[in-house]
């Protein structure tokens, strides 16, 4: 489905009941009654919405990219605090029970407690909700539980929200809106029994076992795994999984990385991991033959089938993982394009699969670029960071025209890069990118 496709029809749920509201043909209140219903059903479709944005979906991941879309998760999530928030003191009519006359209810709001409070719950939580989003890196709390928190109190949220709506709303009483807000909250529900009950059930028949970890490069490891009793996953190059290492599949406890590996190097599945946190510190003590399970393939860093005359392909640190993948299916398939590796890193100790990298340039495969910021005496190639001027260098300007740029790194890094590259005239439709941060 193209992505123009599901921007569309992600407007589309979102204005969905303000069209059935007012396909309702109910006399109009004053304006400002109106704009407050108006932001209270915006507000709750956001609020409902936002469950598919971080439900793993591929078809959205794949044409969006799962960091985009956090990002719109998080940019949504403010518009409806706000719309939330002002919903209740916009309204200007008089808050009683309807009169029995008023069967429209033009002219007074339903008050009645137990229309109110369910409503005033969710109003009270959901400040609350995006407040602990918003400080979770400095609350401490490991990621995978803060998910799950998040995830159980953003859908208490909604049921109260969508109870109050049903109750309380002079429009969510029709049928038809009662309907489409049910069967929104089932399938916020659905989304969440998907990450944490169908996915895993999904991963339990298909096991695989570690078959090699080790130290790569500074504070860098590899991880190799190989399917038990299955043919694999089917993936493109420079696409991610969520992996679990030594737990059951129903532990919350998983963690996202690229695939290394190429898909036409056979089954076994080679990630490259930094240390960064609990789990990626923890991986010397890994044994070989622990069970292990993937939830993918995810992402959209899939530059081997798209039309482009070359390829450049620009890493920092341990944004190399999806690089190794590209590069290895574009070799195995005998992809004759240019193709430039611009791999940008603190010390040349970090450079992952340096010698591996050396020979595909001596074969005439690759142009290989190494950027260091802290260089020993030594140091042969490039010094200092992924820059405007080398860019200029490395590309001219039909390759700034017409080349894929393929972007992963440290959101920093591509945030600079990304300006970069338009500055110098690269179309924003050519370049890819993806943050390991959904920060
Ligand atoms: C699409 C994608 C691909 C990635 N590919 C690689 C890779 O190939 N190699 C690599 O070294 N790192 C990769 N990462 C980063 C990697 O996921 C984190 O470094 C790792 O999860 C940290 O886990 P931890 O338990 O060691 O640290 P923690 O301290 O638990 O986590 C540190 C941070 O990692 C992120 N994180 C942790 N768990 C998750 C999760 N389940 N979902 C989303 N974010 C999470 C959060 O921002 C968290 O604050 C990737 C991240 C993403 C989003």
């Amino acid at each position: 489905m193209p992505r123009r496709v599901l921007i569309v029809g992600y407007v589309v749920l979102l204005v969905a009941p303000l069209a059935l509201a007012g396909m309702q043909g109910l006399p109009l209140r004053s304006l400002w009654d109106e704009l407050a219903t108006g932001a209270g059903l915006v507000a709750l479709a956001i609020l409902l919405v936002e469950f598919l944005l971080s439900g793993r979906f591929r078809l959205i991941s794949r044409r969006i990219g799962m960091d985009v879309t956090m990002r719109w998760h998080r940019v949504l999530a403010r518009v409806a605090l706000v719309l939330a928030l002002i919903h209740p003191f916009l309204y200007q009519g008089a808050r009683n029970p309807p009169y029995p006359w008023d069967t429209t209810r033009q002219l007074t709001l339903n008050w009645e407690p137990e229309a109110i409070l369910p409503g005033a719950v969710a109003w009270m939580l959901l400040p609350v909700l995006v407040g602990l989003a918003l400080s979770r890196s400095d609350l401490g709390k490991k990621y995978q539980n803060w998910r799950l928190g998040h995830g159980l109190m953003a859908l208490t949220i909604a049921g109260f929200a969508i109870w109050h709506a049903l109750l309380a709303g002079r429009y969510s009483a029709d049928p038809v809106l009662t309907g489409f807000w049910l069967a929104s909250g089932a399938v916020a529900g659905a989304c969440m029994l998907r990450v944490y009950l169908l996915a895993p059930l999904a991963r339990l028949r298909r096991p695989w076992r570690v078959t090699r970890v080790g130290p790569i490069a500074e504070r860098t490891w590899e991880l190799v795994l190989a399917p038990d009793g299955h043919d694999g996953l089917k993936f493109q190059a420079g696409q991610f999984a969520w992996l679990q290492v030594g737990q059951g599949p129903f532990s919350v406890n998983d963690n996202p990385f690229s695939i290394a590996s190429a898909p036409s190097e056979g089954p076994e599945i080679r990630f490259v991991i930094k240390e960064l946190g609990d789990f990626t510190r923890s991986l010397g003590r890994i044994p070989i033959g622990a069970p292990a399970y993937l939830d993918g393939p995810f992402g959209h860093l899939t530059p081997v089938e798209r039309d482009a005359p070359g390829m450049a392909l620009i890493a920092g640190g341990v944004g190399i993982a999806p690089m190794l993948s590209i590069l290895d299916e574009l070799r195995a398939q005998g992809d004759p394009r240019p193709v430039t590796l611009i791999y940008g890193n603190r010390s040349a100790a970090q450079i992952v699969d340096s010698d591996r990298l050396a020979a595909m340039e001596r074969r005439g495969h690759l142009r290989l670029v190494h950027v260091v910021s802290e260089p020993a005496e030594d140091w042969t190639g490039e010094v200092g960071v992924i820059d405007r001027p080398l860019l200029r260098r490395l590309f001219d300007d039909e390759a700034r025209r017409s080349w894929l740029f393929v972007l992963c790194g440290p959101p920093g890094m591509l945030t600079s890069v990304q300006q970069d590259l338009t500055a110098l005239g690269v179309p924003r439709p050519r370049i890819l990118c993806e943050s390991f941060v959904y920060d």
